[in-house]
């Protein structure tokens, strides 16, 4: 089965909001074993919303419709779907009732009825999340899947109820496995993996994402056992390989990895950072639970705050510069004194894009690591944006605690 998703809303088209329906939805879809062949966008606009979705659904077997279900009256999703098909529309005093529920309280105006209007025959997705119900019409060998704009409503509507609509409606079942690697470049990932990439099924597919790579195994069977089992022949294959650059599966980031790391072997950590400024920390106070690993965050930007709350000596800034692998070194082991914390880490570098030389260029970054065996410092020469490079920095920062954590238990 192909499927093509069609975006409604004028706001998407002046750039107003992200389309991160699609996103969602393709990812989902795919996920699925359904081949997504279009993306559109379209305004509220009576005409092109129709010209948009009568192609579709001619050419596609599903098709999913985001947006368009509100009760004003651009809004015509469900109204153009209907007249394609020739269905009429009718009351539904069931979802009439859920929406007066949902709304209690509120003032409820005459065009909410609008939203109570159904096609004859449809399937409704009741929606517990918002007014309008998402709609599923099978017709000529076509399914038209219609979900409310927005994502706080949509996402949940999928996952609940059409994800398992779908999945019914196949004879085999589609996983993933998210592999995520850290340290090596996308093609260097590629290049060692390369015949396995061949493989049909399972797939083995590389994606670069922010600063790292992720590999996805996605295994189609007959039964989740099966295809847990080629998944996990898979995995084995890629771990003999590289599973010295795999830090976490699925969806678990690598502050969320450290920070799992820093509880279960009952470590503190603190950071005194300069380019950063504070990110690192940040980052791992997005955790919930940072409280009993992050000690102390503290953002040394100058070389006045770095000798005066880290200790790093004025001999050291003189001599190396702040930009160096002395000073990382003095500005982990500093705070690390200070904190009191098992761990301490320094972060200092050129962010760019100004304040780079022949000797210093842009990217270049110190990352000390003081624990109670020794001190690391980790030289990197990073690429991209002021942003890119302050972020891939903490990246390494926490990957480098991470190695550091596993090697010294
Ligand atoms: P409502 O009942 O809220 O009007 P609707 O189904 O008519 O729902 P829209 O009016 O098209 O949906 O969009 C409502 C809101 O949902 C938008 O203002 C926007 O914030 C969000 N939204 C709509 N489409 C998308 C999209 N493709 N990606 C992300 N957000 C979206």
């Amino acid at each position: 089965m192909n499927a093509e998703i069609i975006a409604v809303g004028t706001e998407l088209l002046l750039g107003d909001i992200l389309n991160t329906n699609a996103r969602f939805l393709s990812r989902e879809l795919s996920g699925l074993g359904i081949d997504v062949y279009y993306q559109e966008v379209v305004g509220d606009n009576p005409d092109r919303l129709k010209s948009v979705i009568h192609t579709a659904i001619r050419r596609s077997d599903i098709v999913v419709l985001s947006g368009g279900l509100g009760p004003t009256d651009d809004d015509l999703t469900k109204e153009t779907v209907a007249d394609y098909f020739n269905l009429p529309l009718y009351f539904d005093e069931q979802v009439m009732a859920e929406m007066t529920e949902y709304l209690r309280g509120r003032h409820i105006v005459p065009s909410n009825k609008k939203q109570a209007y159904i096609p004859e025959g449809a399937k409704i997705i009741h929606n517990n999340y918002g007014t309008a119900p998402g709609i599923i019409i099978e017709q000529d060998e076509k399914i038209v899947i219609m979900l409310p704009g927005p994502p706080r409503e949509l996402e949940p509507l999928f996952s609940e109820q059409v994800k398992p609509y779908l999945d019914a409606k196949s004879d085999y079942i589609m996983k993933s496995k998210v592999l995520r690697i850290f340290g090596l470049g996308e093609s260097s990932a590629a290049e060692k993996v390369r015949d396995l990439m061949e493989s049909a099924n399972p797939t083995l597919a590389p994606y670069a994402k922010d600063s790292e790579v992720i590999l996805r195994i996605t295994a189609k069977a007959n039964t989740d056992a099966r295809a847990d089992k080629l998944i996990d022949e898979m995995y084995k294959k890629v771990n003999d390989r590289i599973g010295e650059y795999i830090y976490g599966f699925d969806d678990d980031e690598m502050k969320a990895v450290l920070c799992r790391l820093l509880t279960e072997k009952g470590k503190t950590i603190a950071a005194a950072e300069s380019c950063t400024a504070g990110l690192f920390s940040a980052m791992i106070a997005d955790n919930p639970g940072a409280s009993a690993v992050l000690n102390e965050g503290i953002v040394t930007y100058s070389n006045e705050a770095k000798e005066k709350y880290l200790g790093v000596l004025h001999e050291t800034l003189e001599k190396y510069g702040a930009v160096s692998e002395q000073t990382a070194r003095e500005m982990a082991e500093g705070i690390k004194k200070a904190a009191k914390s098992d761990i301490g880490v320094g972060i200092t570098g050129i962010a760019g894009p100004d304040g780079g030389t022949p000797e210093k260029p842009v990217g270049l970054v110190y990352v000390g690591i003081a624990y109670d065996g020794g001190c690391e410092v980790l030289k990197l020469n990073l690429i991209g944006t002021r942003q890119k490079v302050r972020y891939a920095a903490v990246l390494n920062a926490m990957n480098a605690v991470r190695k550091i954590l596993l090697n010294n238990a």
